[in-house]
Formats: structure tokens, C-alpha cells, sequence
């Protein structure tokens, strides 16, 4: 999971102002790198990338300062390419018809074999990333302006790309023709933004236009946006469900759902499907969990407190590099309020399981806190398969429910019940067709094209 931002307007200093802005609201999907391409006043392509959160890679008093009429910014969180500053985007590159930029999020499952062939007809990779294929692609189609040899490269990916593109001056939008990841289009005055998420569009106080739809290219020049397809023709669409459970931040609309209201609903299925009997108040696991919590706490006519409280200055858990930390992190992160949690039944609401060792270290200090009972309630269906469409979900030897039952589960989570959502209640919740949405990492059902 990445976060890409673009924005083409009147040549002023606040265009790439506002790229940090955006990238700052899209810190949630990347944390090892970020990086902003501009075409300057000059006509030159320059760029500035660092490690790290945004404001450790970039600077904001450097960039507030410089001109540029459109720029694109990225923020990275690595499933293809290790984590190391060549692979922080977005990239460039200069060939034989002009410069370009290029921005990426998600996961070309094809790309190894891509690449192979590029490099048996001499292409040089300079990076591990999946994302340089489509630079080498566009080189490869020396006879077509450029703009038609990036349509070309994108009709020969096969899984999910949603990028942003800067060439020959022009903002260039693409969604993968399955939809996997978001990325919406907005306007503030004469200036045009497209974002992974609408959260982004609204730090910079742009309007929310419309969605990228699937296996569209989008161009925007001179205050005008032409659309243009991916000459590929899916069975089915695949939009990530996992951007409602967990990854997308809950103030973004994603194809006309807000995130928010499916996580209220996922948590009133959840109610309806896994009640529980004997508890006395729900709490969620902050922060993907509590709108859940809250749903289902409506819908059971139960109390709702909020009684864990999250160190706001810790990352996510599950996309820090290593184990240890990933568990030092837990710890750190969480805590619970004793006196509201001492002597009850409490039901507890996770948006998720992926590896367990989170939902193994609250259920432990939830007892330590004093609950007589614990109701384990995952508002999704378990993750049982690994995504390979750019979230770092493990290999299945790490998901704790593709190795164990529900019951081995609940057992070597500590919890005294587990219940998790259904996929037909996950699909309901979202409102939209199931040959709509991706479901692979809770039922298998992978792109087979
Ligand atoms: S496998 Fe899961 S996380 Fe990956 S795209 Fe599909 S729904 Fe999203």
C-alpha cells in the first residue's frame, strides 16, 4: 500500500505546498519513504525524496518556496523492492521523447516477467521496485508519443496499479482496469488534484469530483480533464474490500461509500452475526476498530466505551518491518482504562486478524486490567490467504487464521469467544456487488487474467 498525490494548476508556490499537504493526509498508507516530482518554471524535471515520515523526508520550507504548475507526490510502504532510498518514488526518467515522472500504488503481479523480457532486450532497472517496469515499457515504444506508449505499457500490467504521472507538462491519472486500489480527482478554483484517498483532497479544501474509474487514464491540462481507456477488458472488477476494513482512513469516500458508514455497518452485521450474550459494554481497538465498536454497540443496544487508549505517536502495527517491533510496538501503542474494563464482560471489536499477536497482547493486558469475561468480535472474515495486490499481508504460514481453526484461534488468542464476520456480511456492508470487490485474502478468489 502506497499514497500517490497530483496537482496542475497556475504556476505558484502553493502547488507543491499543497503536495505536502496531501502527502501528510496520505501518511497512513506509507511510512519508509516519500518523495515529490515537479516540472519547474525552467521546464525542468526535478524531484526531492528522503526516508522516512513526511516531514522527516521532505522539506516543507523548500518546497513552499519553489514554482511549479504540476507536481506529483508519493509515499511508500514496500510489498515489490526492499526499503532503501533508490526505490522511493516517485521515479524519472529522460528518454527519447522527453521527461517523465511516475508515482505508483499497488502491485503488478506480472512484473518479474516484464522485467525479464526487458532485460533480455537490454533494459538497465535501476531500482527493485515493480514500478520501474512501466518507465522501460514506455521506452520500449519509441514510434508513439509518449502518452500512447504509456496506454500501451499500462494494457500489458496484470494486477493493481492506480499512478499518477507527470508528461510533457500534463497531469496523467490511471487506474488499474480491475479498480484494486482507490484514487479520486479534485478541484479547488482552476487548480485539479488526484489522490489515493478523498481525505487528501480535503486538507487542501478541493472539492471531491468524482472517482478514477477502473481501467480509466486520466489527462489533465489547461483546466480541462480528457479520459481515456485501458484497452483491457476484465470479467470482473476487483475493488480492494480491505480499504473499508482497515486501510483507507475513515473521512474518505472510496466509489461513492464512505469509509466510515461501511465500518458502522460492518460493525451492525457483526452484531447481528456474532452476538453476545452475556456482555455487559463493547470497546474497540483503537483506532480501526472503534467505529466498528460502535456499530455494534447500537445495534446490540449495548454501552459503548472507550476504554483502550491509543499513544497517537505510534505507527500501525502490522506494516513495521520486523517482528520484535512489530510487538514492541503493541505494547507501547495500547492501554486500557482499568476501572471501566475491572470485574465485566466485555466485548472487544478488532477490525481485523493478520498475524494475532496484537489481539493476543490486548486480550492479555485486558485480563491484567481486571475483565471477567472477554468476547473477541473481528469485524471482517479471517484472513486466511496473502494478498499479492500490493498490502503486505504475510506468506500464509504467518496469518493466524489460515493456520489455525476459530477455536485454536480463540485459544492461542486468549479470549474466552472469537467470532468473525462473514464475507457475504463484509460484501452486504460495502453495498456493492460482489464481482465488484476483491475478497481473495478472505476466500482465495484471485484475479486469474
Ligand atoms: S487480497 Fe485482500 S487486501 Fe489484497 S486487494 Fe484483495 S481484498 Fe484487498
Amino acid at each position: 500500500m502506497c499514497g500517490i498525490f497530483g496537482v496542475i494548476g497556475p504556476k505558484e508556490p502553493s502547488i507543491l505546498e499543497d503536495v505536502y499537504l496531501g502527502l501528510y493526509a496520505l501518511q497512513h498508507r506509507g511510512q519508509e519513504s516519500a518523495g515529490v516530482a515537479w516540472f519547474d518554471e525552467g521546464g525542468a524535471l526535478r524531484l526531492q525524496k528522503g526516508m522516512g515520515l513526511v516531514h522527516a523526508a521532505l522539506s516543507q520550507e523548500q518546497l513552499s518556496k519553489e514554482r511549479g504548475s504540476c507536481a506529483i507526490g508519493h509515499v511508500r510502504y514496500s510489498t515489490a523492492g526492499e526499503s532503501s532510498i533508490i526505490n522511493a518514488q516517485p521515479l524519472h526518467a529522460t528518454y527519447s521523447k522527453g521527461q517523465v515522472a511516475i508515482a505508483h500504488n499497488g502491485n503488478i503481479t506480472n512484473a518479474e516477467m516484464l522485467k525479464r523480457d526487458l532485460e533480455s532486450r537490454g533494459a538497465i532497472f535501476q531500482s527493485t521496485t515493480d514500478t520501474e517496469v512501466i518507465l522501460h515499457l514506455m521506452a520500449h515504444e519509441q514510434d508513439l508519443p509518449p502518452i500512447d506508449a504509456l496506454i500501451k505499457a499500462l494494457s500489458k500490467l496484470r494486477g493493481a496499479f492506480s499512478i499518477v504521472a507527470l508528461i510533457e507538462g500534463r497531469l496523467v491519472a490511471a487506474r488499474d482496469p480491475w479498480g484494486f486500489r482507490p484514487l479520486v480527482i479534485g478541484k479547488r478554483d482552476g487548480i485539479h488534484y488526484v489522490a489515493s484517498e478523498s481525505c487528501a483532497l480535503d486538507i487542501v479544501k478541493a472539492t471531491h469530483v468524482r472517482d478514477v474509474n477502473p481501467g480509466e487514464i486520466v489527462i489533465i491540462e489547461r483546466g480541462e480533464i480528457t479520459s481515456l481507456s485501458i484497452p483491457v477488458k476484465p470479467a470482473r472488477r476487483f475493488r480492494c474490500s480491505f480499504e473499508y476494513v482497515y486501510l483507507a482512513r475513515p473521512d474518505s469516500d472510496i466509489d461513492g461509500r464512505s469509509v466510515y458508514d461501511v465500518r458502522l455497518k460492518l460493525g451492525q452485521n457483526l452484531a447481528g452475526t456474532c452476538p453476545s450474550p452475556d456482555g455487559e459494554m463493547v470497546l474497540g481497538m483503537p483506532d480501526s476498530g472503534t467505529i466498528g465498536a460502535l456499530g455494534y454497540a447500537v445495534a446490540s443496544d449495548l454501552p459503548f466505551e472507550m476504554a483502550i487508549v491509543r499513544n497517537r505517536y505510534v505507527g500501525r502495527t502490522f506494516i513495521q518491518p520486523t517482528q520484535r517491533v512489530r510487538q514492541l510496538g503493541v505494547q507501547i501503542k495500547l492501554n486500557p482504562i482499568d476501572k471501566l474494563i475491572r470485574g465485566r464482560n466485555i466485548v472487544v471489536v478488532d477490525d481485523s486478524i493478520v498475524r494475532g499477536t496484537t489481539s493476543q497482547l490486548a486480550v492479555r493486558f485486558l485480563r491484567e486490567a481486571g475483565a471477567r469475561k472477554i468476547h473477541l468480535r473481528i469485524a471482517s472474515p479471517p484472513v486466511r490467504f496473502p494478498c499479492l495486490y500490493g498490502i503486505d499481508t504475510p506468506r500464509s504460514a504467518d496469518l493466524a487464521a489460515a493456520m489455525m481453526d476459530t477455536g485454536d484461534l480463540r485459544d492461542f488468542i486468549g479470549a474466552d469467544t472469537l467470532c468473525f464476520l462473514k464475507v457475504e456480511d463484509l460484501i452486504n456492508s460495502i453495498d456493492l456487488p460482489a464481482t465488484e470487490l476483491c475478497t481473495a485474502c478472505f476466500d482465495g478468489k484471485y484475479l486469474e487474467e
